[in-house]
């Protein structure tokens, strides 16, 4: 079984994500312009790519634990009935996306959680999707998404499902709430956080 560690930019939240191997994470670039948006309203812009992608590895919420600093962990959503986009509140960093069914067998990380040795342990992206929202033209991406890609996603979420991977997560209590409250851009910050280019 292999772990890796992972930790926010500060290094004051820090946990493992265990089977940490390619059959069990699904990672993609999206460009699309939520998750642009996220990272502008967090101020983190650093965490996006030359083009305005953002590395994401898909993981089962079992599989991953917060070790340190859960009371630095919040939430955000673009909109009232948007993604959950957890954060940390002590530098910004963005944590995890998902949706919000507690049910939902996936946390999108930010694939800068995670230190140099994850590329090894991930294997590359599978694709880049939403391209249409990149600033330039990213190799190999898709305008909006690749029967390649949504095959092999719906093969990550069926297993997930199969097997009951969407608990325990370290975002959510027993109950499946999150275990913080959102706070909910409203659209003025949202479209001040908006990408200027489509
Ligand atoms: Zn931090
Ligand atoms: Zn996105």
């Amino acid at each position: 079984m292999s772990s890796l560690a992972l930790a926010c930019t500060c290094g004051a939240v820090r946990g493992t994500l265990r089977h940490a191997v390619p059959a069990q994470v699904n990672r993609v670039v999206c460009y699309c312009d939520d998750c642009q948006t996220f990272a502008a309203a967090l101020g983190r812009a650093d965490v996006l790519d030359g083009f305005g992608g953002t590395d994401i590895v898909q993981v089962y919420p079992c599989n991953l634990t917060i070790t340190e600093g859960q009371e630095h962990v919040a939430l955000l959503r673009l909109s009232p009935k948007g993604l959950l986009r957890f954060h940390t509140a002590c530098c910004q960093a963005p944590l995890a996306n998902t949706v919000p069914s507690a049910r939902a067998p996936f946390l999108g990380l930010n694939r800068k959680l995670f230190g140099a040795d994850a590329d090894a342990a991930f294997g590359p992206p599978i694709g880049g999707v939403q391209a249409k929202f990149a600033h330039g033209r990213p190799p190999g991406a898709s305008d909006t998404l690749s029967a390649g890609v949504m095959a092999r996603t719906a093969w990550f979420l069926g297993r997930g499902a199969l097997f009951g991977r969407h608990a325990p997560s370290p975002v959510r209590d027993a109950a499946g709430a999150p275990i913080v409250q959102a706070r909910v851009l409203s659209r003025e910050e949202r479209d001040a956080a908006r990408p200027a280019s489509g």
